[in-house]
């Protein structure tokens, strides 16, 4: 097989980034947008030794679940993968990813759950972060650093793309210049927004402090009639791909916002982490609550805790809440939060969960654990073992990670007992899933 061959093949799969998968001359041909069941046209783009990239020249036999995607940035954007599908097989896609990886990567045979779906599937994201660049303001082309120019994104909330057309004739109109990456020279590199209870917090990401009619932007984006926690000038001057630097400066309003999940009410710090599915974080932490059955005497371990949301979901019906985190805005606002949310008995310590988890004096009853994608650090897992714990609940945003992580812990003398996938990112190939670990020996 080389490049620039052409197969009609079968889709017999689907990866766990919503590519379709088939086989031409024996070997493994990935192709994004083709979905499971199709008979297709496919161009082969590159070649592997096992495997090949093909792209999509045409639909011989569609699936039934195909549908239109109603996003005309679906095929170039790199944000979703399943704009072309139904959302029940989305969710079927998801589904067997999640088990999937428990069974094979994990070596796993605990009880997977039906994956629980998400009522909208569109706007439904309060956190937008578009990059600004040569080529305009928009997002990732796939697996690249290519920008797609546009204003609206299917998937978030959408005051979203107000704001981006707002600062995008601010800089047209004033000749603001956009971050050029490569010459690491201009000014705008992000507009970075989230969304609590309905109001907006604006980050202008910028290379340097000093931007000249700012005010001008400030008055256009009051004009707009949408409400504002606050607008914030964030500065980063390295050249990085890490999206906010080290310096914020308030023009307008606060630096923080607030959001609710049920009962409870949370400062968030425009630097603190805040689930992006504000709708579908309640069924999330639903789950992780009746995971854990607190019975009003435990201590609990809420480890990458952020702003302490899972904890204080949870907490009144705990005795003790001990919370570790990495980012030091979110300790703050979990302390805060924590009195917000009438916790009597807590701490909450600033840190990595690894470093610190070994040194907390009171005995957990249940540990939670939230890691990022990569999962928890070998270090934290073997201290989580040595605390000989009952009950650990953990909450993944990467089924890999959480599968390698429950291989550890079952050599260990805990079993996964049952998984719930909750689907947090419609349309895109994310989802979270919620394990429930117990100390069997
Ligand atoms: N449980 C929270 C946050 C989950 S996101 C919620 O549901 O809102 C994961 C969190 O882990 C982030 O806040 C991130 O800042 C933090 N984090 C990342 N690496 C960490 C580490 N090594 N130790 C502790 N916290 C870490």
């Amino acid at each position: 097989m080389k490049k620039n061959d052409i197969f009609e093949i079968e889709i017999t799969g689907v990866t766990d980034e919503g590519d379709g998968v088939g086989r031409a001359e024996n070997i493994a041909v990935f192709v994004p947008f083709a979905l499971q069941g199709e008979r297709v046209e496919v161009l082969i783009i590159k070649t592997y030794k096992t495997y090949a990239i093909g792209k999509l020249q045409r639909v011989i036999s569609p699936s039934p679940d195909r549908i239109k995607s109603d996003c005309e940035h679906f095929y170039k954007c790199g944000g979703c993968s399943f704009q072309n599908v139904n959302y029940d097989t989305e969710l079927s896609f998801k589904e067997k990813a999640v088990t999937d990886a428990v069974r094979r990567i994990g070596k796993c045979d605990c009880e997977i759950l039906p994956i629980l779906g998400a009522k909208n599937q569109s706007c439904y994201r309060n956190k937008a972060q578009f990059p600004v660049g040569t080529e305009g303001i928009g997002l990732y082309a796939r697996k690249s650093h290519r920008i797609i120019d546009m204003n609206f994104c299917s998937i978030q909330d959408e005051k979203t793309a107000i704001i981006i057309k707002i600062v995008r004739k601010w800089m047209a109109d004033f000749g603001v210049p956009a971050y050029d990456e490569l010459a690491d020279t201009g000014l705008i590199r992000h507009i970075y927004t989230r969304v609590g209870n309905n109001k907006m917090l604006l980050c202008i990401v910028s290379r340097k402090a000093e931007i000249p009619h700012i005010d001008e932007l400030i008055s256009a984006l009051l004009d707009t009639g949408i409400e504002f926690w606050g607008i914030i000038l964030n500065v980063n001057e390295k050249q990085t791909n890490v999206v906010l630097g080290k310096k914020s400066l308030v023009l307008y309003g606060k630096d923080y916002m607030f959001g609710k999940i049920g009962d409870c009410e949370f400062k968030v710090s425009h630097l603190s982490f805040w689930q992006v599915n504000s709708a579908q974080t309640k069924v999330l932490y639903d789950v992780v609550k009746d995971f854990a059955s607190l019975e009003g005497n435990e201590v609990v371990w809420d480890l990458y805790c952020g702003i302490g949301t899972i904890g204080q979901y949870m907490g009144k019906n705990a005795k003790k809440l001990i919370g570790i985190e990495i980012v030091p805005e979110a300790i703050d606002d979990a302390k805060e939060n924590a009195k917000r949310n009438g916790i009597s008995d807590f701490e909450y310590y600033c840190g990595t969960a690894e470093s610190l988890a070994s040194s907390i004096k009171d005995r957990p009853d249940l540990i939670i654990l939230d890691p990022p994608r990569k999962g928890c650090d070998r270090e934290l897992i073997d201290t989580v073992i040595k605390t000989g714990v009952k009950k650990i609940v953990y909450v993944s945003c990467k089924a890999s990670t959480l599968a390698r992580d429950l291989e550890i812990l079952e050599k260990n003398g805990y079993k996964a007992t049952r998984i719930q996938p909750v689907d947090l990112f419609p349309r895109t190939n994310h989802c979270e899933a919620v394990a429930e670990i117990l100390r069997v020996k």
